[in-house]
């Protein structure tokens, strides 16, 4: 995995997948006392930068002649594939559980895929996924699906100059792998900082005894970072690169969703707001710098919305 594969998946994913803006305001840059540059991932197609890998690992499978794609998602991995599959005309079925919410389900079979209900637990549907008929497309620990997550930092590095921080939502790390080797590659001095909730916290506890640790089932609202464990392929790129882990409480999850909301009239998702969380949390101890916290999803069931209230 290289700098040259992530330009390549760049190429590869347009124009489905848009170049997201960087939103700015000036209340947020002065509660955070830093220059905030947002990378906008809320607004991508299907809402959310799972595209990216999709879209760069979906059409490898097509080109070697598959017809059928399976995944085992409750969310915007299963949208994204959905959405891939009916770009590269594949049946996609996506496995997802026995309670998903209807909205989810309404979106994934909008997009043409097949729906089984199966289980509670993420490790069950994958199981069970796997024994499906089809190529199946990993939500995180796959090259393709890596690389096409870190186009994102490509961008980043584009559209803001002279950057001092990068922040970095992690659930199973593709997302942070990704741009761990598009912005270290092109200037290590550039600091990358991942953040996760503190009830989930399987990356910082990995991070901090520098190997790969299990943590009990989490019921954190940020329903993409869930993951009891890193990944095995991102977990290394993580290890090597990154430069720190911080955490953020649901509260702080909370009010940055609801600061996103009020102020600066974005949909975002408790998944996506962990970054704005880090910031106005003053969980990175600068000041005057120039941060980008990547804000990586908007699906958030508006009928769920008291939840997220402070
Ligand atoms: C999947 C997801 C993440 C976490 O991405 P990983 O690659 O699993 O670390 C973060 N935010 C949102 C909105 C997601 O959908």
């Amino acid at each position: 995995m290289s700098i040259d594969a992530i330009q390549r998946a760049s190429k590869k994913i347009r124009p489905i997948v848009k170049e997201t803006p960087i939103l700015t305001s000036k209340q947020l840059s002065e509660k955070c006392n830093n220059d905030i540059f947002v990378k906008a991932e809320h607004l991508q197609t299907t809402g959310s930068f799972k595209i990216r890998g999709a879209m760069n690992k979906v059409s490898d499978v097509a080109a070697k002649g598959e017809t059928a794609i399976i995944a085992a998602s409750s969310g915007n991995h299963g949208q994204a594939v959905a959405f891939a599959a009916k770009t590269f005309g594949l049946q996609a079925t996506i496995v997802v559980p026995e309670d998903a919410a209807i909205p989810k389900i309404n979106a994934i079979q909008a997009y043409g895929a097949n729906i089984i209900k199966h289980g509670y637990t993420s490790e069950e549907r994958i199981n069970y996924a796997k024994t499906l008929e089809g190529t199946f497309i990993p939500p995180y620990d796959d090259p393709l699906i890596m690389e096409g997550q870190g186009t994102a930092g490509l961008e980043i590095l584009d559209q803001v100059k002279d950057i001092d921080i990068v922040l970095v939502p992690v659930g199973g790390g593709g997302l942070l792998s990704g741009v761990l080797l598009a912005i270290k590659q092109t200037n290590p001095a550039i600091k990358v900082i991942a953040c996760e909730p503190a009830i989930a916290d399987d990356t910082y506890q990995s991070y901090k005894q520098e190997k790969r640790v299990h943590i009990g089932q989490t019921e954190t609202i940020a329903d993409g970072l869930r993951t009891s464990i890193p990944g095995e392929m991102t977990f290394p790129i993580v290890q090597q690169y990154v430069d720190d882990v911080v955490l953020v409480t649901e509260e702080e999850i909370k009010a940055a969703m609801m600061f996103m909301y009020e102020r600066m009239k974005q949909v975002v998702e408790p998944s996506g707001a962990v970054t704005i969380a880090a910031c106005l949390g003053k969980k990175l101890q600068v000041t005057g710098k120039r941060i980008v916290p990547i804000v990586s999803g908007g699906n958030v069931d508006l009928f769920s919305l008291h939840h997220y209230l402070p």
